[in-house]
């Protein structure tokens, strides 16, 4: 068996692009960093980012602001989310999700999440009718999607709002609507691991007027919102304008100088990620070739997908076995992330890890993390190193199934 090594860094991101530096560099020269504070016929960096992922995304309305996290909570408050709320998600999410829930002042109410990694409908009618919440936050939890079609049958019948949480959708679709276009709002990150990169930053965009405008004024826009281009009419504005209390989150033109090149890249890169995506899947495949030894996430035909991560089960490990499993990637140089660990480690976490949220019982999303593994794609890696980063996971899994002693110290945090 070889025993190739991968050397390539998961935390690494691509450059950003030149002509994104160029913007940026001519935003810092105008000293015109804020988004309303534009010379006379100017339109400022955020309100052309905000045009311009307004008509990508194919929504009417889009709002900049100063994180996908913030995006979400704006989007909670504006649909008005009240004190103590009850607030449907999928129990498989990132501590963000959760954690906008609670600072709108909801109540996290999760619902089971599948072995496909999806909200679990069946949990979600039930939970619909035991708790009698109006809303559902749903995280499209490492890009993948619910039978969007079914699910909103389902929210229809039932009187119930979606908000899409899309940090890690942005660019996927269902049967040709791209997420994001289904529900009452949608949020996405341009956090810098997210699929274009600021740093932090988040886009929200709707179709509903009202609701923007409400999410405008409180994202912290003085009476400057006519400035806006992918804003509603200011006769959105009256009711709400004296109303809502401003919560300053804007983004500033510095992040959007650098995300609009960017935006302009996202359909290459989506192709670029997928490339590499599949490298990965094709040769983990192969590689662990035993029956049963792992489990890739099947991707309906509905569904376009961006591969900027991928997520495989392998079922049956203990502690221990899993252990050996991340230790022997790890060695290799594979860092796979692994949601089941007792403790909380760097990005991942699961419900009972959300002390401020009441305990709540999810066997089913408790046994699908046990036997989930996880790992970033960034686009520093080549497709022929994506091909050689599968045949390690699959060879270090063949290698623990088979008992084969491991010599040397575990390499793994928090199991
Ligand atoms: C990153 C992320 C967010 C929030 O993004 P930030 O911009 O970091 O606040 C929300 N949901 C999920 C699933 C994420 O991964």
């Amino acid at each position: 068996m070889s025993q190739r090594i991968f050397e390539g860094s998961f935390t690494q991101q691509e450059a950003i692009p030149e002509a994104a530096i160029a913007s940026a560099v001519a935003v810092l020269r105008s000293g015109r960093l804020h988004r309303y504070n534009t010379a006379p016929g100017e339109h400022s960096e955020t309100a052309l980012l905000e045009r311009d992922y307004a008509a990508w995304q194919g929504a009417r309305y889009c709002l900049a602001c100063a994180s996908g996290g913030y995006a979400m909570q704006l989007a909670l408050r504006a649909f008005g989310v009240a004190d103590g709320e009850p607030v449907l998600t999928n129990a498989f999410t990132l501590s963000p999700v959760p954690g906008a829930i609670d600072a709108a002042g909801g109540r996290p109410v999760l619902v089971e999440s599948g072995a496909d990694l999806v909200i679990d409908l069946a949990d979600l009618a039930t939970k619909i009718e035991t708790s009698g919440a109006r809303l559902l936050l749903l995280s499209h939890m490492r890009g993948h999607l619910v039978d969007m079609d079914a699910l909103m049958r389902l929210l229809d019948a039932r009187g119930v709002a979606l908000i899409e949480d899309c940090a890690h959708t942005m660019g996927a679709s269902w049967n040709g609507v791209k997420s994001g276009n289904f529900g009452i709002a949608a949020c996405f990150s341009t956090q810098t691991y997210k699929h274009i990169n600021s740093g932090e930053g988040g886009l929200l965009t709707s179709d509903d007027a009202a609701l923007m405008a409400r999410a405008t004024l409180r994202s912290g826009s003085y009476m400057l919102y006519a400035s806006h281009l992918a804003g509603p009419d200011e006769a959105a504005y009256a009711e709400a304008r004296l109303e809502q209390p401003n919560q300053s989150g804007r983004m500033d033109n510095l992040r959007a100088a650098i995300l609009r090149p960017q935006l302009a890249a996202l359909e290459d890169n989506i192709a670029r990620w997928n490339a590499r995506y599949h490298a990965v899947e094709a040769a983990l495949i192969d590689a662990a070739a035993g029956d049963g030894e792992l489990r890739p996430i099947p991707r309906p035909a509905a569904e376009r997908f961006v591969g900027s991560s991928i997520q495989f089960l392998a079922e049956g490990l203990d502690a221990a076995a899993t252990a050996a499993f991340l230790t022997r990637c790890k060695r290799r140089g594979v860092a796979l992330k692994w949601f089941g660990a007792e403790q909380p480690s760097a990005y991942t976490s699961r419900h009972d890890h959300w002390g401020y949220v009441a305990a709540q019982s999810l066997p089913r999303t408790d046994a699908l993390l046990k036997a989930l593994f996880d790992m970033r794609i960034p686009l520093t890696f080549s497709v022929d190193d994506c091909a050689l980063i599968g045949e390690i996971i699959g060879e270090s899994l063949a290698a623990t199934r088979a008992g084969e002693p491991l010599q040397g110290p575990l390499d793994v945090d928090a199991i």
